[in-house]
């Protein structure tokens, strides 16, 4: 009692529910949601009734202060979002640091996440990443984040949206080159799940030889900045280099 779980939902597929997400579902005095209607097909699938409170990016300041009051009164409370982990690119994240800044306490219920289902799926060696989640809207701010970007030796990890996967796309190349590595993870779960890897130079016109192909929601994964071979050479490499150099005709 008192406690706000933040419970996973599926991405796509409704069987990627877990056992844990449904018991709290079934039990919890309130489900705060980022769309109620979204939530109660949700429900409806697993036969689950339940008082459904609206909680999203205009009414998180309102919705948080009644919440806390429902916790401090002994309710439980189980935080979702349309999909996924909530607080992932997703409202929640207030509600959350205003319950645990009222001492109460927050449990989290993991399950699906679009960023780590796609990088599970892709293939990629090396270990570290960077979730970057929604460029922005704008293709110049877009292309100034991706410049700032440009240096990290990590896999950059992005959500985009079908409206703008073809401007983003065409930006990635601009902005990083094309001969770094792109895995479009598409549709996942879902009955037309794709996930297809090639270079950024040949991603645009890979997505618009088909537009079902730009259809739906996709994480992207960039492969991240090569590190610089001379960088690799130690500094009495360098040295003997430069005696080496001042001998040169
Ligand atoms: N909270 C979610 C999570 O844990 O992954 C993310 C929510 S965010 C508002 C929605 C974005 O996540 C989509 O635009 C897309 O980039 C990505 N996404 C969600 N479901 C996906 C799916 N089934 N396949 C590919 N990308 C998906």
């Amino acid at each position: 009692k008192s406690i706000l779980y933040v419970v996973a939902t599926p991405i796509g597929n409704l069987q990627d529910i877990t056992l844990r997400a449904l018991e709290i579902l079934r039990s919890a005095d309130a489900i705060a949601a980022e769309d109620t209607r979204n939530t109660t097909r949700l429900l409806n699938h697993f036969a689950i009734g339940a008082k459904l409170i609206a909680v999203h990016e205009h009414n998180e300041y309102q919705s948080a202060t009644r919440l806390i009051e429902m916790l401090q009164s002994g309710k439980s409370v189980a935080l979702v979002s349309d999909a996924g982990t909530p607080a992932v690119s997703d409202p929640g994240a207030y509600l959350v640091a205003k319950v645990r800044e009222a001492g109460l306490r927050v449990v989290p219920i993991p399950g699906a996440n679009a960023a780590i289902t796609a990088f599970s799926a892709a293939g990629i060696i090396a270990p570290h990443f960077l979730f970057y989640g929604f460029l922005p809207h704008t293709a110049s701010e877009r292309k100034r984040e991706l410049a700032a970007l440009k240096a990290m030796p990590h896999t950059l990890v992005f959500y985009e949206s079908p409206h703008r996967i073809l401007a983003s796309m065409a930006d990635l190349r601009e902005v990083l080159g094309g001969t770094r590595t792109v895995t479009i993870a598409r549709e996942l779960t879902k009955i037309f799940e794709t996930i297809h890897t090639c270079t950024l130079e040949e991603a645009l016109e890979w997505l618009e030889a088909d537009s079902n192909q730009q259809k739906g929601e996709f994480v992207l994964l960039v492969s991240g900045a090569e590190v610089a071979k001379e960088e690799g050479i130690g500094e009495e490499a360098q040295r003997i280099l430069q005696l080496l150099l001042a001998e040169m005709p």
